[in-house]
């Protein structure tokens, strides 16, 4: 399995980046989760758009499907430059009638997954945690069977994601405030909290993403490294993670 960080920004994209978009591999399969904004222009360095199988959003506020819109017209231009008319699935939830009908387009096709269940997209299996967030938002554990993502999505800090991050290989937090501010008004964990859960969950790299515009954010990671011994890295765009098959 291959990660590679699309975008990282928190509410909207500092200059020339992109918030929340992660592309995850496995073998040829391309899984896009979340489609925040600036995410389109940043994807088609590392793939086509054409290449992409599916697509998933974990909610509905712009900073993570504002690009849907402008994927669904690629698509569409798409089609008629090359004729190709395959649909791309858009996995969502439904507990937003509204953001789950714009999933569906000429050649995009929103598809609900249950929260309750595992989902299954090509070779990866999905499950979810439902975040504390003002919308309804799920965080996502991914695995290949060997080995395991786990994004919080946008989330205040909460005990269910110890289990739920338990032994995984890399984990992917909401860290949109430094280690003395409150983040949990906001619905959102500070870099303090995302470490606590990596270190009582046990994973073995952790990612802070979800970034905040302002302040020092090598900060972040030296709060996180105060409370988790592993490696701690800040997302940055075209970072690669990738598996170690056993
Ligand atoms: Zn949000």
């Amino acid at each position: 399995m291959k990660v590679t960080i699309i975008g990282f920004w928190g509410g909207y994209p500092a200059a020339g980046g992109a918030t929340s978009a992660y592309l995850v591999e496995e073998k040829d399969f391309k899984l896009l989760v979340d489609a925040g904004s600036g995410s389109l222009s940043k994807l088609q360095k590392y793939i086509n758009i054409s290449d992409l199988d599916a697509v998933i959003v974990s909610h509905y506020h712009h900073d993570h499907v504002a690009d849907i819109g402008v994927l669904q017209y690629a698509k569409l231009v798409g089609s008629y430059v090359t004729g190709e008319k395959d649909i791309l699935p858009i996995y969502g939830h439904t507990e937003d009638k509204q953001g789950f009908a714009t999933l569906t387009h000429h050649y995009t096709k929103g598809v609900a997954y249950d929260p309750n269940g595992t989902l299954e997209i090509g070779p990866l299996s999905i499950t979810f945690l439902e975040t504390d967030h003002p919308v309804p938002c799920y965080g996502m554990r991914i695995t290949n069977g060997e080995s395991t993502l786990v994004y919080t999505a946008d989330t205040t800090y909460q005990e269910a994601w110890i289990d739920f991050a338990k032994d995984a290989d890399v984990l992917i937090t909401d860290c949109n405030f430094y280690a003395d501010q409150d983040g949990a008004q906001a619905g959102h964990m500070t870099s303090k909290e995302g470490a606590v859960i990596a270190e009582k969950a046990n994973v073995k790299q952790l990612i802070l993403s979800h970034l905040p515009q302002y302040g020092d954010l090598n900060q972040l990671v030296f709060e996180a490294k105060q409370y988790y011994h592993g490696p701690v890295q800040l997302a940055k765009e075209g970072f690669v993670w990738k598996s170690v098959e056993k």
